[in-house]
């Protein structure tokens, strides 16, 4: 084990919220210390209790995206699994997708691994700021029978956010489904799946939500049945069947779960139902300052939408003298400032953007940034392209 980690600024909430709140790491202490059966299997006091656990966590879950039937939150490993279980779990050979010029990984590489297996591909361009288009859309959805539509709620480089309420009725007038990737929305956006409509939606436990990593969410509308990435194990009543059940959430919770992160991203869910609204307000006017205090430095185009315009909290940037890489470089050896340089996991959106050969920097905010924060970041940049 080295010594403490020596950053100070921590700036890459947009790839994990960091550190999480006192409630989530006692809520985690508590399933590894005290509730630390396996839920839904053993029927004695402990076992229980990590039952209730769950049931529990899924219900403020449920509550805070606004999903009325909390059987219809399913815990999966990541939201990188959740968009994998809905994108192969509803497509088949001969299907047809609209997918936006802006996605991540998560998105790109499932698709393309359909696309292998005979599914096609129509990618609509996003506009000079990232923002998807959803007349574009409208017309590829027309152009062709499609099964599904797919896009992010908000972007990941940009913090652009997209029209995905307005996709999903496009989607289904055209009787398709739509499938959102929320991971960089639910938590610094307020998300109400009631409203937006998405048949699959995809939720990153440990970004905006504020859990531990290695847990998410896919929230399914009661229609939507993909097929389960994996059987297996799902205690209760149907154990003598080789089946997997179709009840759910079991269906889509095979093993074993993640109870720690379970409970962790259930005191993350009550933490913003109660304290969301303040954090938004202070992430939303921290990001604003920064934005313009970037451009005022001179020699940074910002990417994404224009300051006033809405976005989550991510501010990225290239430099027309200083590469995004030596910036992160030097903000983290001098500073202690750890920001993220590259491409992002998204290089659709590098693309898109003009950026894809050198990348860009990213300096991701959240629930713990502070005034202090956006100052030494705003000075230390000036410093270094001075
Ligand atoms: N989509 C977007 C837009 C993301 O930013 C990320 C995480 N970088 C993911 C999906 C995947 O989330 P996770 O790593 O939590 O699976």
């Amino acid at each position: 084990m080295g010594g403490p980690p020596k950053t100070t600024v921590y700036l890459d909430h947009g790839a994990t919220s960091w550190p999480k709140p006192r409630p989530v790491v006692d809520a985690v202490v508590d399933a590894l210390t005290v509730h630390g059966a396996s839920p839904g299997r053993g029927a004695y006091a402990m076992g229980l209790a990590a039952s209730r656990l769950v049931h529990r966590a899924r219900g403020a879950c449920a509550s805070l995206l606004g999903v009325p039937d909390l059987r219809d939150v399913i815990f999966v490993p990541g939201c990188t699994y959740a968009l994998n279980l809905a994108l192969k779990g509803l497509l088949r050979p001969g299907d047809r997708v609209v997918v936006s010029s802006v996605e991540h990984n998560a998105v790109v590489r499932p698709l393309h691994a359909t696309s292998i297996a005979g599914v096609a591909v129509e990618v609509v361009e996003a506009d000079a700021n990232g923002l998807v288009d959803a007349d574009a859309v409208e017309a590829a959805v027309r152009a062709a029978p499609t099964r599904l539509v797919v896009c992010q709620h908000a972007s990941n480089v940009t913090g652009a956010i997209q029209p995905v309420a307005d996709l999903a009725d496009i989607a289904h007038a055209a009787g398709a489904l739509m499938v959102v990737d929320g991971a960089q929305a639910c938590g610094h956006l307020p998300v109400d799946l009631s409203s937006i409509g998405a048949d699959a939606y995809a939720v990153s436990g440990h970004k905006g939500m504020l859990g531990p990593q290695g847990i998410g969410l896919l929230c399914l509308s009661p229609s939507c049945e993909p097929v389960p990435l994996v059987e297996g194990g799902t205690g209760g009543a149907s154990s003598a069947s080789p089946e997997q059940p179709s009840s759910r959430p079991e269906r889509f919770e095979s093993g074993t779960p993640n109870t720690p992160g379970i409970a962790g991203l259930g005191a993350a869910a009550a933490f913003l139902a109660k304290e969301g609204d303040g954090v938004r307000a202070r992430e939303a006017r921290l990001t604003a300052r920064l934005h313009e205090a970037v451009l005022e430095i001179g020699g940074f185009r910002v990417l994404g939408p224009v300051p006033g315009e809405p976005r989550v909290p991510i501010v990225t940037m290239t430099h027309d003298q200083v590469d995004a890489d030596r910036l992160a470089f030097l903000l983290d050896k001098r500073y202690g400032i750890a920001v993220r340089a590259g491409l992002h996991c998204a290089p659709w959106v590098h693309r898109t953007l003009g950026t894809i050969d050198k990348g860009a920097l990213r300096l991701g905010l959240g629930w713990s940034t502070t005034d202090d924060d956006v100052d030494l970041v705003i000075g230390a940049l000036r410093d270094l392209v001075s």
